[in-house]
């Protein structure tokens, strides 16, 4: 009998934030195939007879392809079994689950998908930052920070997005001051608030707070590195006033 395949949201980085449904489907698996960013503690969850694969890339580094992750996923369920594809966050935002759902579909695979705790609501919110509030922002947009903000031909329409309520940058560490260069001449106003959170909702998480035009001077000089989220807009200042909440040194636990 043909198996079938979860894609499964694991959650922002504290284990608990996983899905009811997403916490079951990993407790039956007969194989786990996950990402580098999940919080490795859920891994406890699995039975002692599943099989556990590491398919998480590191960036910058040649690891498995996608197609040979497609391919990996596929055979395991053609064996019979039930495949839970762990992913970071939701499998949706930034994280190729389309790929995958259309991988299994053409190969004739069962598949569900079960949303996850995205990090581009779940980091902004650790931080005391709500995406959207009443009377301070009625929209968000979420983009990527993946493509280099120099090049010409992009894909990133910076002038569209100076416009449009609270921006939550994901992947965005490494070209952070390219970006908020862009935006900035796009029209963005440089003193829009702005916050970064490196390892959301883990007891490794840190907070930086600027503006639009010295957020990203004050991520180099605090060292901060991925998996960092950068949120800008006027609900940023929320934190101050009182929003924040978590603090990591309390949390009561030691992932990832
Ligand atoms: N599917 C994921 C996003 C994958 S892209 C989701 O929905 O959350 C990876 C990016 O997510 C990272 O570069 C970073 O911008 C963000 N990210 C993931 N985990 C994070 C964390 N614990 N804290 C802050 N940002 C995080």
């Amino acid at each position: 009998m043909t198996g079938k395949v979860a894609l499964v949201g694991a959650g922002p980085g504290d284990p608990d934030l996983i899905t009811v449904k997403g916490l079951r489907l990993l407790q039956n698996a007969d194989v786990v195939l996950y990402d580098r960013l999940i919080p490795m503690s859920l891994l406890e969850q699995v039975r002692p007879t599943a099989e556990l694969i590491h398919v998480g890339k590191t960036p910058y580094q040649r690891g498995i392809s996608q197609a040979e992750i497609n391919a990996l996923m596929i055979e395991k369920a053609q064996q019979g079994h039930l495949v839970v594809r762990l992913k970071g966050g939701d499998p949706f935002v930034f994280g190729r689950g389309a790929e995958e759902a259309l991988a299994c579909h053409q190969a004739g695979i069962a598949f569900e998908v079960v949303p996850g705790v995205s990090s581009a609501i779940a980091a902004p919110a650790y931080a005391g930052i709500p995406v959207t509030h009443r009377h301070i922002s009625t929209a968000f947009t979420v983009f990527t920070g993946h493509e280099d903000p120099t090049k010409a031909d992009g894909q990133t329409d910076y002038a569209a997005l100076s416009r449009v309520g609270t921006l939550v940058l994901l992947m965005g560490v490494a070209h952070l001051a390219g970006i908020t260069e862009r935006l900035i001449t796009a029209g963005l106003d440089p003193d829009t608030p702005a916050a970064c959170i490196e390892w959301a909702s883990t007891d490794h998480q840190r907070v930086v707070i600027g503006t639009a035009g010295t957020i990203a001077q004050r991520v180099l000089d605090a060292g901060i590195d991925a998996p960092a989220t950068t949120v800008i807009g006027a609900v940023v200042s929320l934190a101050a006033q009182g929003v924040a909440w978590f603090d990591p040194l309390t949390s009561d636990h030691d992932d990832p």
